[in-house]
């Protein structure tokens, strides 16, 4: 069963089996996938609490693979190039919020370590973290699409992802395909 955590932020998707163990496992592959296993008595709740608890573990997990994959390390574009993408898809992505009649947010950059993007929606700043230069096009989008609706729905409730998926309706997909990658 997949279950996912908000840790700081940063969704993490773990694969939940219940066994006859102990107490709680968990383990994580070096594809970046999560592998909890619990005894079928542990509420869902105290294992999400508990893989919670673990993300600093999980996150710097994937950073030490991902480092092992090479492939993942090359910037796909520029400097140049990058920022020209974001400045221009930023513009697009507000243009396509027109009905919620929110005013355009300032864009920055910044390197950050848990998370591709974050949100100001009170002082209407969106960051977007310079690692995405490793990133496909189709991620930046998401990236820019999950940050500006967070300036209607500010958490990660169901309401937040029909509008996210109302504009990217590969969201899921994607978000898997991020999972992990050099964060
Ligand atoms: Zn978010």
């Amino acid at each position: 069963m997949i279950r996912e955590v908000n840790y700081n932020g940063t969704i993490i998707k773990y694969n939940l089996t219940t066994k006859r163990v102990k107490n709680i496992n968990l383990r994580i592959k070096p594809d970046c996938t999560v592998e909890v296993s619990a005894n079928y008595r542990v509420s869902k709740k105290y294992i999400d609490s508990f893989v919670i608890k673990k993300g600093d573990f999980i996150l710097k997990a994937f950073e030490e693979f991902n480092k092992k994959t090479s492939v993942q390390k090359a910037p796909k574009y520029s400097e140049d190039e990058f920022r020209t993408y974001v400045f221009d898809k930023f513009t697009d992505t507000y243009n396509l919020f027109t009905e919620y009649k929110i005013k355009k947010p300032q864009l920055k950059f910044r390197k950050m370590k848990s998370r591709w993007g974050s949100c100001n929606y009170v002082k209407f700043i969106i960051t977007i973290n310079t690692n995405l230069i490793y990133c496909t096009k189709e991620q930046i989008d998401y990236v820019l699409i999950h940050e500006f609706s967070h300036l209607i729905v500010p958490n990660h409730s169901k309401d937040f992802y029909n509008i996210v998926s109302h504009y990217c309706p590969e969201y899921k997909r994607i978000k898997k395909e991020m999972a992990g990658i050099l964060i």
